[in-house]
């Protein structure tokens, strides 16, 4: 059989059903049964205590006929079903409530010597008197600091056994009637619960087959609705990761048969002699050119993907941020005279210890340092500095230079992405450099932003933790 949510539902609702059943007749019996027994039991015992203070003192008077005397535990026996037995200190029955003209000439010490001894005895079989077995209460009756005798009353064992049983058809109709409403109840479980399954399924198919704007038109509760918001907003994730990809594709496709296309070219310009070898360095100097730009945008998409699967590990370490932003601005010394660009080094403080991946953040500053100066004017000035601010570092590399256009500011975070002015400018550029950037301060739970004014210049800010040591 499949293992369907209805099924496993009627399998637990007949579980339940026979469960339930089963226990109320045998463990609620038996409970039913002890406490009808001890409501009988106290029922004796008050009824005694009552003739024990009512008849104290006239109970085994020598005046007093024994028929008399039962005679008047008549109704108890007519109306409660308790036999009353009055008997004497010698164990000998002197009244019996059901056998008013004749009391049994019988002396109980005879049938069970210790009877008198106890207080209550379960299923009493005087098989001489009763026909069937008894509870049965023996209270002593003292007066003047004597024993007199002993009032003893019995109830047929039966009468609490049917009571038990009255009471058990009684639970046992409720159950008929309750247990078709739980059927109803079931059904309705499963109404409300496959229902809104059927939809999710149809929608994740729908997804499944790319249809990502189909809605889910899903009622019931709340949690079903959470999972219905949940899939589209998944679907509408996949969405854009399909469009994403797409462009991503197109986009690296173009970014490496541009310089392939012109590598191709000159190589066969130079074989086939159109290129005259006085003139071949020039060109060959292009195809090297045209080579570092794909290399380097080989390993920047090697480093992106690092970080989509999450294996790029951090190698934390403590080290001066201020020695290495030295470092990485020496490295630019040739292409800033050759722009006559000035970099402004400016530190709060002499060494400026953080906890960071080295190699990472000096990765962070080249591109920072190297867009400044690819996007600033000819003569003009950069600075890069560095100041502590409670538990962090900030750095900052700030440009004169042509600056980003408003609505550019989102987007030049996004892999690719170059604004149209610098498309035309830098020809090197992947549209990479910031990608990386943020995926390295994000890696280190920092953040990293931009301030800038077309026209003016930008500043790009990011944090760092301040080393506690
Ligand atoms: P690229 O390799 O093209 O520089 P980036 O991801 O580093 O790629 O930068 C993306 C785009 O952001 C650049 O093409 C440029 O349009 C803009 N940009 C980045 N830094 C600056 C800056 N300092 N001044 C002006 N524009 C910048």
């Amino acid at each position: 059989m499949k293992k369907t949510l209805w099924a496993r539902l009627i399998t637990c609702y007949l579980i339940s059903v026979v469960l339930v059943f089963v226990f109320v007749n045998t463990y609620g019996m038996a409970l039913l049964q002890k406490k009808l027994k001890k409501d009988q039991t106290n029922l004796l015992y008050k009824e005694a205590s009552l003739i024990s203070a009512s008849y104290r003192g006239t109970l085994f008077d020598h005046e007093q006929s024994p028929d008399n005397l039962a005679s008047q535990f008549r109704s108890i026996n007519t109306y409660l079903n308790i036999r009353v037995w009055i008997v004497n200190r010698d164990g000998q029955i002197v009244a019996d409530s059901s056998n008013i003209d004749n009391s049994p000439n019988v002396n109980l010490n005879d049938l069970d010597p210790g009877f008198l001894n106890k207080t209550i005895s379960e299923n009493t079989m005087f098989e001489s008197l009763f026909n069937e077995p008894m509870l049965s209460i023996i209270r002593r009756v003292d007066y003047n600091f004597r024993l007199r005798g002993y009032i003893v009353l019995h109830s047929p064992m039966s009468e609490i056994q049917n009571k038990a049983y009255i009471y058990m058809d009684v639970i046992n109709i409720c159950f008929l009637i309750i247990f078709p409403l739980l059927f109803l109840i079931f059904i309705y479980i499963y109404y409300i619960t496959a229902k809104p399954l059927k939809h999710l399924m149809k929608a994740a198919v729908e997804y499944g087959s790319g249809n990502y704007n189909y809605k889910i038109n899903i009622k019931g509760p709340s949690e079903y609705r959470d999972l219905a918001a949940a899939l589209s907003f998944m679907a509408q994730e996949i969405s854009q990761l399909d469009d994403y990809q797409k462009k991503f594709v197109a986009n690296i496709s173009h970014d490496f048969r541009s310089p392939l296309t012109s590598i191709k070219g000159y190589a066969e310009a130079i074989m086939d002699g159109t290129i005259p070898p006085d003139m071949q360095n020039k060109y060959l100097n292009i195809i090297l050119f045209e080579t570092e730009r794909l290399n380097k945008l080989t390993s920047s998409l090697l480093e992106l993907n690092r970080f989509d699967n999450r294996s790029a590990m951090l190698d934390i370490v403590t080290f001066d941020i201020n020695y290495i932003i030295k470092k990485t601005a020496e490295s630019f010394e040739g292409t800033c005279k050759a722009k006559k660009i000035t970099l402004n080094l400016i530190f709060s403080s002499p060494e400026t210890y953080v906890e960071a991946d080295m190699g990472k953040i000096q990765q962070v500053l080249y591109n920072l340092i190297d867009n400044a100066i690819k996007f600033s004017h000819n003569n003009s000035e950069i600075k890069v500095s560095t100041e502590e601010k409670g538990e962090k570092v900030f750095v900052s590399v700030k440009d004169y230079g042509i600056g980003i256009p408003k609505d550019a500011i989102k987007k030049i975070w996004d892999r690719f992405y170059k604004t149209d002015a610098s498309r035309g400018k830098d020809k090197k550029g992947t549209g990479l450099g910031l990608s990386i950037a943020k995926e390295i301060i994000q890696a280190h739970n920092e953040n990293i932003n931009v301030i800038s004014t077309e026209g003016v210049g930008s500043e790009f800010i990011f944090t760092l933790k301040k080393s506690s040591e």
